[in-house]
């Protein structure tokens, strides 16, 4: 028997056991790939075989991913993506926009020979450039901009190059690309992986430890408080963000209507004092568990179970304008438990 590769004879355990069945049912019979004659009767042989079948059954499992990542790409196809034109692009997301996609192809250029990003974001902001979301551009929106994969004309899902099942290659999108597939290889290369765009998406691990766990007591339970136009709460949630004052080194503000905003240290002791505060008698922590907050023993992260486990969210009151008095009644917790929370 002669196969051009023993993943063509057996990918499973099952077909493994047949094929052998088969082939020994008269003696004397081999089999033979490109890596030379195999021995179905020596040990050597059967080991030999086995490692195959553990490689094909790993490549298996990559190549069911792939083809549901290429079917996923085929059917999100002729959906409209949702949320803002990428930059360089027109509302079409096919058409480049004439003047965007210059000065990525310049920026591309620039980078690829050494020139540092915080100067090209200098530079688009000189310009008065402004992001599709209407930021100003930084070191790392713009290095997004220039490693988004649609730059060089690939298709990407979930943080990885989407990759044609037969071939391997990467599959083109339907847009007209700002740069050659090389340009795009280059500039990825002169950053270190994990500020990649491919490395930053929803949904994709981050490669840097950084950004990953929240860094603050009070972060992911604020709910903005503000009041709309149409007399609706805004109801969006309070990120944290560098702070101006050594008073309030961080902030967490409102990201959707960017009308409320509240002191970092602020926000959390309001939170801490929640916590300890003493309901018609009773405190809301158990004494075990107020006395290891207190003594220090706790990280940020075991603090954080206990909040959760005692809010399901906070409400943030918007500040009065001009008044930087710190004022403790602005967040309202809404309790899990109505009176107590469950000893943590
Ligand atoms: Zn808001």
């Amino acid at each position: 028997m002669i196969c051009v590769a023993d993943d063509r004879l057996y990918r499973r355990a099952e077909d493994l056991v047949r094929f052998y069945a088969a082939l020994t049912g008269q003696p004397g019979r081999v089999y033979a790939d490109p890596q030379g004659v195999r021995d179905p009767y020596s040990q050597d042989g059967l080991a030999q075989a086995v490692r195959s079948l553990e490689v094909a059954e790993a490549e298996t499992r990559v190549r069911s991913r792939r083809l549901s990542d290429w079917h996923w790409a085929r059917a999100v196809e002729g959906v409209p993506h949702s949320g803002p034109r990428p930059f360089g692009w027109q509302e079409d997301r096919i058409t480049l926009h004439f003047e965007e996609a210059k000065l990525v192809r310049q920026a591309i250029t620039d980078r690829v020979g050494g020139k540092a990003v915080r100067a090209i974001a200098r530079e688009w902001c000189g310009l008065g450039v402004e992001g599709t979301r209407g930021g100003r551009p930084n070191a790392q929106t713009v290095t997004q901009i220039m490693t988004a994969p649609r730059v060089g004309g690939f298709r990407a899902n979930r943080g990885e190059l989407l990759l044609v099942p037969e071939t391997g290659q990467p599959v083109l999108g339907r847009w007209e690309p700002i740069v050659v597939p090389n340009q795009w290889h280059a500039v990825c290369a002169t950053f270190s992986p994990g500020s990649l765009y491919l490395h930053r998406v929803s949904g994709t691990p981050r490669l840097t430890g950084r950004g990953t766990a929240p860094r603050h007591l009070a972060s992911g339970f604020l709910r903005c408080g503000a009041e709309l136009p149409d007399g609706t709460a805004c109801g969006g949630a309070l990120c944290a963000q560098k702070g101006r004052s050594k008073r309030s080194p961080y902030v967490y503000s409102c990201r959707s209507c960017r009308r409320c905003s509240i002191s970092g240290p602020l926000a959390d002791e309001i939170l801490e004092r929640q916590l300890f505060s003493v309901v018609s008698g009773e405190a809301r922590l158990s004494a075990a568990v107020r006395h290891r907050w207190r003594s220090g023993e706790l990280g940020l992260e075991e603090k954080r179970e206990i909040i959760a486990s005692a809010f399901t969210r906070c409400l943030v009151r918007p500040g009065v304008k001009g008044d930087h008095s710190w004022d403790y009644s602005r967040i309202e917790p809404v309790w899990r438990c109505a009176d107590r929370v469950a000893s943590a």
